[in-house]
């Protein structure tokens, strides 16, 4: 099974497919959350053979996701949206003052502390956890609520 990368549109190869049933079960037991609501079968992990980007995608090749409930349950386990992650020091080296920059799944925007003032003015980040949105806007960081699909489709500024 194949399908085209979410980055770069290369041949990304099938490499695992996961049970919903034990995603489902394993969510419950660790954090009480029943994710049969937006989680409708079985999900397909996939690697890229161009750039390795490794994703998840639903049967039907849509993206898995949670809602706002999820986000908000897991907002409150301390290492789910942690303040500092190595990523985050790796990636700021590739943004510069006059850098814009998209975050997917922001949390509480705890990598807008990592940029440059100018990268600073310049960043969107996208977030369902209500709980991290306002965390996040305490700060004066101003967070969009929307799938990425939706905010791309937007222009970037419609949303
Ligand atoms: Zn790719």
């Amino acid at each position: 099974m194949q399908t085209k990368c979410i980055l770069c549109g290369g041949k990304s190869n099938l490499l695992e497919k996961v049970s919903k049933q034990i995603i489902k079960n394993l969510y419950l037991e660790r954090f009480s959350i029943d994710i049969d609501r937006f989680m409708p079968d079985d999900l397909y992990y996939y690697s890229c053979e161009e750039c390795d980007l490794r994703f998840f995608t639903n049967l039907d090749g849509s993206f898995p996701g949670g809602d706002e409930a999820f986000y908000n349950v897991l907002n409150k386990l301390d290492w789910y949206y942690s303040l500092e992650k190595s990523e985050y020091e790796y990636v700021k080296t590739f943004i510069n003052e006059d850098s814009k920059v998209l975050e997917v799944g922001c949390g509480k925007a705890a990598f807008c502390e990592y940029l440059p003032n100018g990268a600073k003015k310049n960043y969107v980040g996208l977030e369902f956890s209500t709980d991290a949105i306002k965390q996040a806007q305490s700060r004066g960081i101003s967070i969009k609520q929307a799938f990425v699909e939706d905010y791309a489709e937007s222009g970037g500024g419609a949303i």
